[in-house]
């Protein structure tokens, strides 16, 4: 190998994360007959979010990288929380961040495969059905420092426990009553070797089995044993799970022969600020209506982001910078924020909106005509083009825009100042009109005939440019303007009050009658714009024809705020 190769080799290999390494390694090894399987494992008791997308991207990115397969399994064991709606839900906001599964598969499939491996658990004298509460079973758990005390049932009959097991199944042993646990270790100092439950009864019917089972099986004996029924090679999963690891193991080793094993590798979850991620907390802003659903754009959950105006291309963006690690921390929300910027900045027209209007009237413009100017569609795609644009008179300008009094340093409209009106002319500022409350009704300006594109005096320079829309051709469009939801870094680790009360109470302002540009008379929901010197924004679900919904994604920097901290 020649010395560049060799340095190509090193290069990419310190741009591989630790599972990609140990990927490799496996593949080089022939571990697994050199084959590649993953699954991406929800349980469908809620829509996804954005941590939900960084385990998607490594679980679907791994197979993809290594010529594997991926599989969709869903982690229904637990009928109490589960629907259709969010299987459903799950499929499409994979499907829509660019994904593709191999299989569809229910841990509920598994259900008669983990009975009889649970059957033979027991004939082999490895579980028992514990008749206790749980509180008495909690209460004999002991501590990492402090050993258990064993089960008055562990060491009963098998014959028993079998009949049991059985029952539990039939519909005759009311829910708590007793459960199936694995004997293992109650001096363990991993807890979760201290004879960890394998089966509960829960009565109520499961979305896809019905009533056909009553006893259903834990997280820890269902998650392993249907990664090795289905022949996942790499089982990733969040930090948590860590500490499970060594019963997932064990369990396999009870049953398992040959070479083959799943083996589970964890990674840090995706926690970030200004952003609440548990699926019982989103599913409560829902129930009790504080959000407009799970797809509320300020929902952290795909479909919010999808709503919101987020690309997948940003999403993936996103999660590939941040990357993963065996550490948890809290991931800047400014970030994501950062990669939608991007990607819009790269794809968006640029078309003009004006969200708080006031009118500009441009005194020495001939009454009753106007005209047309050309616009960039986008400076940064030059094959997106341009379009023509109407001028006039009457144009409607951002309130913001102007001021009567102004710093010395406010380079917008201001009485004897002159702006360039974006793609248009440059104007000077010469008074205004106000109510009897003092606010501004009308600005008054004069254009220099000289300043429009391709006249002696096209590309005199001033400091400020502005946009506008023309009052006899713009629409009216409802703008919702977003932010964040909660009004502190790390609403989870808030634990002295209530949520709810963290959330802000600006992260929906709604602004009606804002004016936007004739051509966005036939957008349709999701086209996304650059607003100029606004933001990007994205048409919402509820747009008509007749009443045009944007919502703000996300702002572009402020120049004023830019300029404040500049002097
Ligand atoms: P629950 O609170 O209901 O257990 P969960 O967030 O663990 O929810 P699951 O549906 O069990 O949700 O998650 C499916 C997969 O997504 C799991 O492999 C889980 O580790 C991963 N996952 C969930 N949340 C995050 C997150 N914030 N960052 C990275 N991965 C996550
Ligand atoms: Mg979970």
């Amino acid at each position: 190998m020649s010395a560049t190769e060799n340095l190509n080799k090193e290069e990419s290999k310190r741009n591989l994360n630790f599972i990609e390494q140990i990927v490799e390694k496996d593949l080089q090894e022939g571990k697994n007959g050199g084959r590649i399987q993953t699954r991406f494992p929800p349980e469908p008791n809620g829509y996804l979010h954005i941590g939900h997308a960084k385990a998607i991207c490594l679980d679907f990115g791994i197979a993809e990288k290594y010529n594997g397969i991926c599989n969709l399994r869903f982690d229904d064991t637990n009928p109490v929380k589960e629907d259709v709606e969010y299987v459903d839900s799950i499929m499409e906001d994979i499907r829509w961040l660019g994904f593709h599964w191999e299989n569809v598969f229910y841990a509920s499939d598994y259900f008669g495969q983990l009975w009889d491996l649970a059957v033979r658990f027991i004939k082999e004298g490895k579980a028992y059905v514990d008749e206790q509460t749980a509180e008495e079973i909690a209460r004999q758990k002991g501590s990492p420092t402090v050993p258990g005390i064993n089960s008055p049932y562990r060491d009963r009959p098998v014959e028993e426990s079998l009949e049991l097991f059985y029952k539990m199944n039939s519909g005759e042993i009311p829910e708590g009553k007793m459960v199936l646990r694995a004997k293992i270790d109650m001096a363990s100092p991993n807890m979760h070797f201290r004879d960890p439950i394998m089966y509960r009864v829960i009565h109520i019917p499961h979305h896809r089995t019905g009533t056909q089972w009553k006893a259903y099986p834990m997280y820890d004996f269902a998650h392993g044993q249907s990664d090795y029924f289905e022949g996942v090679t790499h089982s990733l999963c969040t930090l948590e799970f860590e500490v499970h690891r060594p019963l997932y193991d064990w369990f396999l080793d009870q049953f398992a022969t040959g070479d083959y094993r799943p083996r589970q590798i964890e990674f840090n979850r995706l926690n970030m600020t200004y952003t609440m991620m548990s699926k019982r907390k989103l599913l409560q802003l829902v129930q009790e209506k504080l959000v407009a659903g799970w797809d509320d754009p300020r929902m952290p959950t795909i479909c919010g982001l999808r709503r919101r105006g987020y690309t997948p291309e940003s999403i993936r963006n996103f999660i590939d910078d941040i990357g993963y690690t065996k550490y948890d921390g809290l991931i800047d929300v400014s970030l994501l924020e950062h990669s939608i910027r991007e990607d819009l900045n790269k794809r968006a027209m640029r078309v003009s909106g004006v969200i708080d209007p006031v009118k500009l009237i441009l005194t020495n413009y001939p009454e009753g005509e106007g005209e047309m100017v050309e616009a960039i569609n986008n400076p940064e795609d030059e094959s997106m083009g341009s379009r023509q644009v109407h001028f006039g008179r009457e144009l409607w300008i951002e309130r913001d825009d102007f001021m009567e009094e102004a710093p010395k340093n406010y380079f917008r409209l201001t009485p004897g100042n002159e702006v360039r009106l974006k793609n248009a002319y440059i104007v000077r500022c010469t008074g205004c009109k106000k109510d009897e409350n003092g606010v501004v009704t009308e600005v008054y300006a004069e254009y220099d005939p000289l300043t429009r594109s391709g006249m002696p005096e096209a590309n005199r320079k001033v400091k400020g440019t502005i946009h506008w829309v023309s009052v006899d051709h713009c629409l009216d469009a409802e703008v919702r303007l977003y932010d964040r939801l909660f009004l502190v870094e790390n609403p989870s680790e808030e634990k002295d009050c209530d949520f709810r009360d963290l959330l802000n109470p600006e992260s929906l302002v709604i602004k009606q009658h804002c004016k936007v540009e004739a051509c966005l008379k036939d957008v349709k929901p999701l086209d996304s714009f650059q607003f100029q010197r606004i933001g990007y924004f994205n048409v919402d679900k509820d747009s008509t024809p007749d009443h045009l919904v944007f919502n703000r994604t996300v702002s572009l920097k402020d120049s004023w705020k830019k300029q404040q901290t500049k002097n």
